[in-house]
């Protein structure tokens, strides 16, 4: 099983006091990352998908200019999942599943040009943005024009997948910390859970292969936050959706590294010089 692919595809910036309690009042980059993993049987599934021209395309007008204008976005062409994963001979119909953690714009701006694939995310989070246009989508970071028309004949949910059955001392503990634990494919190798907090029903996944990796999506936005419990400010609360949940499920992302200090656990915004897979990523 090949190990998973990081990219970046493009970045915001954002008040640096936002994702950390000590940081300073100035603007700070944010990289939009995305993931790319291959399954020996489903073959090439990519975690969100950072920026692209559709996103530059819907923020061009209002009401999502706001959302530009409060977190302005740097990205070119060759920064989309699309470009490159082009790059490296892999064509867009390669790509089978695109797993959605969250439906936040720079998670999903990228779901319209993988016309083959088949969409994973949460009921729970399609259900918190199902419907929602204008300023009631702009309220949850959402754009809903990033959503392909067949969207729902596409979609997988997460729920609708069989509960884990641990057949090793590391799904077990990741059972016992994070409680219902989704297989995706029934081969404990896709393992997804629920982490909501800094968005309804965001979910990350444990990709279970030769060296497990654990995607936590926005449940952290650096490593700090869950190896030492550094929690954003009070002021990141004004956009999270469930402070309480958030805190949760920080604690349960920190008892994991505790018990799996050597882990690969990625939050989707760290820099990639922060990230310590020796050619993890490339
Ligand atoms: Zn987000």
């Amino acid at each position: 099983m090949d190990r998973p692919l990081i990219f970046q595809g493009g970045y915001c910036r954002q008040l640096e006091r936002i994702s950390n309690k000590n940081g300073a009042f100035k603007m700070i980059k944010f990289p939009a990352l995305f993931f790319l993993l291959n399954h020996p049987e489903k073959g090439y599934i990519l975690f969100d998908t950072g920026y692209s021209h559709h996103f530059m395309d819907a923020v061009k007008k209002f009401p999502n200019i706001i959302y530009s204008l409060l977190t302005p976005v740097s990205f070119k062409e060759e920064n989309s999942a699309l470009s490159q994963l082009e790059k490296r001979g892999i064509r867009a119909e390669d790509i089978r599943y695109v797993f959605i953690s969250h439906f936040h714009a720079d998670h999903i701006a990228g779901l319209s040009d993988f016309k083959k694939a088949t969409f994973i995310c949460s009921k729970k989070a399609y259900e918190s943005i199902q419907g929602k246009k204008g300023f009631s989508a702009l309220r949850q970071a959402f754009i809903p024009e990033l959503i392909p028309a067949d969207f729902y004949s596409r979609v997988q949910f997460i729920e609708d997948s069989q509960l884990l059955n641990p057949k090793t001392n590391l799904l077990n503990d990741f059972c016992s910390i994070f409680g219902d634990v989704y297989d995706l494919f029934g081969d404990n190798v896709f393992l997804s859970v629920d982490l909501t907090g800094h968005a309804s029903g965001q979910y990350g996944l444990l990709f279970n292969g030769e060296k497990p990796t654990f995607f936590i999506a926005d449940a952290c936005w650096n490593k700090d936050c869950y190896r030492r419990k550094s929690f954003p400010s009070r002021l990141a609360h004004l956009i999270m959706n469930d402070p309480e949940m958030y805190k949760t499920n920080v604690d349960k992302i920190h008892q994991f590294y505790t018990l799996y200090p050597e882990m690969e656990i990625i939050p989707s915004h760290c820099s990639l010089s922060h990230t310590d897979g020796e050619g993890f990523h490339d």
